[in-house]
């Protein structure tokens, strides 16, 4: 392929080079024959205006040869005889002091001779230049038309069968005396030629004065070659000739002609040496020309062929079909017209089936339209460009609870719009039109039900145009639920600010985005307002209640008031709501019960008093008779002189003893009676149950028991409220030996252990009485509960308050006729806690 481009290329290059260039030739030659006219014409018109302007110099140079001073000076004293026959004064061998020689300075030919004539035109002086005689014809007088007295005079005359060249200048006298006239001849030969074409290549060339009427040659640049009085015609067979009339001038004769002839091989030698240059260029064009036609052929041929390629892939791709018959050889052209013809068929099969396939697809379509028309929960009406309906589905028959035959062809507005709302609409339908893209016209507008009922839609417009024309479809939606919910929404936002306590609204930075009236108090106590931030504590519990996603529970005491705080954290949003509650009653209530409390174990304490009295006034009387004693024996010694000091002192050591332990009894009764406010301290359990039981030593005698005490030699640490603790020791261990008095005294058995299990201190008080039965130790520790005659059912009940204070545990285990055991544990006393307050 590429090959067949380039051969094809290059023949029909060459051909329509050829006969390009054939024209081309014709052309060319009739312009080099006018071009090569005008050359010689100008060659022609050069040579002449040469030999003009070398005339004028002689005339000039003859001007000035006249006006020269010298010469003035010289005429001045002249007086020239009237008499004719005078020959004139002829200089030969030397030059006058009136002729200088300007013609050398000139570079002009010499002249043969300069005469000097008097007014009348008679020779006067004559300076002969060479050998040349003066022409006959003005030897003595020069004719009167060569001169004139107010121009200079030239001319070219023919005297004694030669040519020369005569000017003349009217001659003045140093006084302005008209003397005569200065002639100047120069005979027109060849040197004269030869200077006056100076500067022209003389080889080109050959210049000639040639005779008017006869056509003979007077004056010629080479007479070797072209001889003088030869007839001009004789030349024209191997000559140009370019004959040319002198111009007119002053007394210039007029019956010469200026000739100028180029050699007939000089002008073919020209002509060749332009035609071989000129044909050498057409070569070097023809190659290029040849080159890029070729090269444009091959590229049309590539590009051709790049076309046939992409058309068999497109059929092969988009059509489907193999390649139908393309031959890879032939010509291309041939084979491209035979399939373009070929896929201009496949083209317009493919339209046809794409035709039949688009229609199949627009009824599919108008079938899915019509489907979603149908099954759309929304109402959907198409309206024509007047606003009147045109397509209207079952939701909007629902919807307006118009059917459809009586929709179509309705004004949408008048029918379906309150008139209220009809201009909101007509805005939405021109801000539809306006909008190109979307967002489509959509507002929300009330719609009228036929029953006369207003619906609240959101409707949105979709334009349409379609051949010129414009349509609207528009979407309704029915929002009435959706008005109502939001209706609920709002009137629940309500329940916050209606709340009567504080409930408030903090970002995870701590700002209050929301406050309720009641939250004015707390808002007042933190020196802040909504859109403000948290007072730092409270900005940090924020953070808290939403890094670890709990609610707190904080409490606020407010100069007397109250609050708890309940902080609940919104992670998502990154809020935490405040709900604040006024506990000021609460805690009011509890101290008051906390209060009560404590009056009603001193009152029990009392109550335990009147039960131990008996028992501590025969302790107390134990000292006090033991210091009677030692003071009347005291007395009684002083009395009789025989009081030595020695036993005196002994006596009253025995009496301070004895005064010192029942102030110790006193100073026990008082704790146990006196109201003091609860007191913690670290003891030992051991410790507290032996002094519980000397406080009861007196009971437990009249009794008749004997306490087993079964406790370890390690302390046991307890930090309690001794008095309280005491009390629900004394309670226990009185109620045992009730619970003994009851059964024989053989059988009577108290024993009383302390043990250290892990981190809780245990007391057991185990007596072998009649027991308690399994329905009665449910209500035990009731208050009220009692078996005894005078007993208050108190004991028990205010021995668990206790015991539940110190976050402790008491519980009772019996079985009947085989004792009770009573049991209290508390928490051992941690090394760290020394004292603590409650
Ligand atoms: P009170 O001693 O005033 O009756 P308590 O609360 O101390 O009030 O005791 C309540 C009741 O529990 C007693 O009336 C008694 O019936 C019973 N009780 C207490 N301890 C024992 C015990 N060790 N053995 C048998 N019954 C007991």
């Amino acid at each position: 392929m590429p090959w067949i481009a380039i051969i094809v290329g290059l023949a029909t290059g060459s051909f329509i080079w050829i006969l390009l260039d054939q024209i081309q030739t014709r052309q060319i030659d009739k312009i080099f024959g006018q071009e090569l006219q005008i050359q010689l014409e100008l060659r022609a018109r050069e040579s002449l205006i040469r030999f003009e302007r070398y005339l004028a110099s002689y005339a000039a140079t003859t001007r000035l040869l006249a006006n020269y001073r010298t010469l003035s000076e010289y005429l001045e004293p002249l007086f020239w005889s009237d008499t004719a026959s005078d020959p004139p004064v002829i200089y030969k061998d030397f030059r006058p002091q009136w002729l200088p020689d300007f013609f050398t300075r000139d570079a002009l030919t010499p002249p043969s001779q300069v005469l000097l004539t008097d007014a009348q035109g008679r020779v006067r002086e004559v300076f002969q230049a060479g050998s040349a005689p003066l022409p006959t014809a003005i030897a003595q007088q020069v004719p009167a038309q060569w001169l004139d007295r107010h121009e200079i005079g030239t001319v070219i005359a023919r005297l004694d069968e030669r040519l020369y060249l005569l000017t003349s200048d009217a001659t003045e006298d140093a006084g302005g005396y008209h003397m005569g006239y200065l002639l100047v001849l120069v005979p027109v030969d060849t040197a004269f030629l030869a200077a006056s074409q100076r500067g022209i290549d003389a080889g080109r060339a050959s210049v000639a004065l040639v005779e008017r009427t006869q056509q003979r040659i007077l004056a010629s640049l080479d007479p070797s070659f072209i001889p003088l009085n030869s007839r001009l015609s004789d030349w024209s067979a191997t000559h140009v000739i370019t004959s040319q009339a002198l111009p007119e001038a002053v007394n210039l004769n007029s019956n010469l002609l200026f000739a100028t002839l180029v050699p007939e091989s000089r002008v073919e030698r020209m002509s060749r040496h332009v035609r071989l240059f000129e044909r050498r260029q057409r070569l070097y064009a023809a190659i290029v020309f040849v080159i890029v036609f070729t090269g444009l052929i091959y590229l049309v041929s590539a590009r051709l062929n790049k076309v046939l390629k992409r058309m068999t892939r497109f059929s092969q791709r988009a059509l489907g079909i193999a390649e139908p018959g393309f031959q890879r050889d032939g010509n291309q052209l041939v084979l491209l017209e035979d399939w373009i013809q070929h896929f201009t068929q496949l083209v317009l099969k493919a339209r046809e089936e794409m035709s039949q396939r688009h229609q199949a697809a627009m009824r599919d379509s108008e079938a899915l339209k019509a489907a979603m028309m149908e099954a759309s929960l929304d109402a959907i009406v198409t309206l024509n460009h007047s606003g009147r309906v045109i397509e209207y589905n079952p939701a909007a028959e629902r919807l307006f609870g118009v059917g459809r035959p009586f929709a179509l062809g309705a004004s949408f507005s008048d029918r379906f719009l309150p008139d209220l709302t009809r201009p909101a609409f007509k805005r939405l339908l021109d801000r539809s039109r306006h909008r190109q893209r979307e967002p489509l016209g959509r507002g929300e507008l009330i719609a009228l039900h036929a029953d006369g009922q207003e619906i609240p839609v959101e409707i949105s417009i979709a334009p349409i145009e379609r051949v010129g024309e414009h349509f609207f479809t528009l979407y309704i939606h029915d929002i009435s639920s959706r008005k109502r919910a939001e209706q609920e929404i709002k009137s629940l936002a309500r329940f916050a600010s209606e709340s009567p306590h504080p409930i408030l609204r903090v970002t995870a930075a701590g700002l209050i985005v929301y406050a309720n009236s009641a939250s004015r108090p707390l808002l007042r106590a933190w020196n802040t307002e909504p859109g403000e931030p948290l007072p730092p504590d409270w900005g940090a519990a924020v953070a808290e209640a939403l890094n670890t996603a709990q609610p707190l529970e904080r409490e606020l005491d407010i100069g007397g008031q109250c609050y708890s705080l309940l902080l609940a954290p919104i992670r998502d949003l990154g809020y935490v709501n405040l709900y604040a509650r006024d506990i000021t009653a609460v805690r009011r209530a509890e101290q008051e019960s906390r209060q009560h409390q404590a009056e009603l174990v001193h009152v029990c304490r009392l109550s335990t008093m009147g039960e131990v009295a008996t028992g501590m006034a025969h302790e107390l009387n134990q000292p006090l008779s033991a210091i009677v004693n030692y003071a009347n024996g005291c007395v009684r010694r002083l009395q009789s002189g025989q009081g030595e000091s020695e036993a005196l002192i002994g006596a009253l050591n025995q009496i301070t003893a004895q005064a010192k332990r029942a102030s110790e009894i006193i100073k026990r009764l008082r704790a146990l009676v006196g109201k003091q406010p609860p007191a913690r301290a670290e003891t030992d359990l051991n410790q507290l149950v032996r002094e519980v039981c000397a406080f009861l030593e007196f009971e437990i005698n009249r009794v008749g028991v004997t306490i087993a005490l079964a406790l370890p030699n390690e302390p046991i640490p307890v930090c309690v409220d001794l008095v309280q603790i005491e009390q629900v020791l004394l309670n226990l261990v009185g109620n045992a030996l009730d619970a003994l008095e009851t059964c024989p005294e053989a059988a009577r058995q108290l024993q009383i252990s302390t043990t250290l299990d892990g981190a809780w201190a245990q007391v057991a008080v185990r007596d072998s009485g009649p027991g308690i039965a399994a329905d009665r130790l449910q209500t035990l520790f009731d208050p009220f509960v009692t078996t005894k005659a005078g007993g208050m059912g108190m004991g028990l009940a205010i021995s668990q308050t206790i015991v539940d204070n110190h976050d402790g545990r008491i519980w009772a285990e019996s079985l009947i006729g085989q004792g009770a055991t009573f049991y209290v544990r508390l928490p051992i006393a941690a090394p760290s806690v020394a004292t603590n307050t409650d």
